[in-house]
């Protein structure tokens, strides 16, 4: 076995994300793996862009309370020891709450040229507070 004591904690890139994100990467495949697999931390207020993934992503939360979101509307509010399936394709976001932190475990299987996420445009503060408010906050 390989043991891992630590993974290095990057900030992630304002332009994928609004606010302090930080990701560590815990499994970068070779192929023929393509499962990639990443810690990723949201502080309050945090968000990624809206954007889709060729064949799909798993988000298993970890720690706090956050929102998934998708362009029908549909927010769900999501917390430790949830798991969100986001099928192939489908544009969504995630984030943490205004007040709370959120982190999960990204899982996105590659398509063969890169982890196959195609990043769009930010979430609007106006998106935000509208998925805000259909969790209650
Ligand atoms: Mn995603």
């Amino acid at each position: 076995m390989k043991h891992v004591p630590d993974t290095p904690t990057a900030k992630a890139p304002a332009e994928r994300f609004t606010g302090d994100v930080y990701l560590n990467l815990i499994e970068t495949p070779s192929e023929p793996a393509r499962l990639a697999v990443g810690l990723v931390r949201f502080t309050p207020g945090a968000r990624t862009n809206w954007h889709s993934h060729a064949l799909g992503q798993t988000l298993c939360i970890t720690d706090g309370v956050g929102l998934v979101g998708t362009r029908d509307g549909n927010v769900v509010r999501v917390s430790a020891g949830e798991t969100v399936k986001c099928p192939a394709g489908e544009e969504h976001w995630h984030g943490a709450t205004d007040t709370t932190l959120m982190a999960h475990l990204a899982m996105v299987v590659g398509d063969g040229n890169g982890d196959g996420t195609s990043w769009l445009e930010p979430v609007t503060d106006e998106q935000y507070a509208a998925a805000l408010a259909t969790i209650g906050h």
